[in-house]
C-alpha cells in the first residue's frame, strides 16, 4: 500500500511512488508533484524537519489504514454466553424447597 501525502503548498492529496522517488528524481513528502516542480524552478528546497514530520504522519496514517482493513479478530465476535436453561435455573434450592 502506498503512502498518503498532504502537499503543504496547495492542500491536495498526493501518492508519490512506493519508492518515494519519481522517474526524474526523489519525491517530495511534503510538495505534490506540481509544487514540487515549481518549487524546483524557482530554486526552493524542501523543509527536512517538514519531510520527517510528513513522512512520519504519513507512515502512521497508513498503518491505521491497514489495520482498519484487517478483520476483527475472533474473540472481538465471541457469541454471548447462551442463556441458561429451565433445568440450569432450578438449583439445588429449588430441589430442596419442593422436598421440604
Ligand atoms: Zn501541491
Amino acid at each position: 500500500m502506498r503512502m498518503v501525502f498532504e502537499c503543504v503548498e496547495c492542500g491536495a492529496h498526493y501518492l508519490p511512488p512506493e519508492g518515494m522517488v519519481y522517474p526524474d528524481g526523489p519525491a517530495s513528502p511534503v510538495w505534490c508533484a506540481d509544487c514540487q516542480a515549481a518549487k524546483r524552478a524557482a530554486g526552493l528546497r524542501e523543509d527536512p524537519l517538514l519531510a520527517r514530520v510528513a513522512l512520519a504522519s504519513a507512515r502512521a496514517a497508513l498503518a491505521r489504514r491497514a489495520a482498519e482493513a484487517e478483520p476483527p479478530a475472533r474473540s472481538d465476535v465471541r457469541p454471548s454466553r447462551p442463556p441458561a436453561s429451565r433445568r440450569a435455573r432450578s438449583g439445588p434450592g429449588g430441589v430442596r424447597g419442593k422436598l421440604a
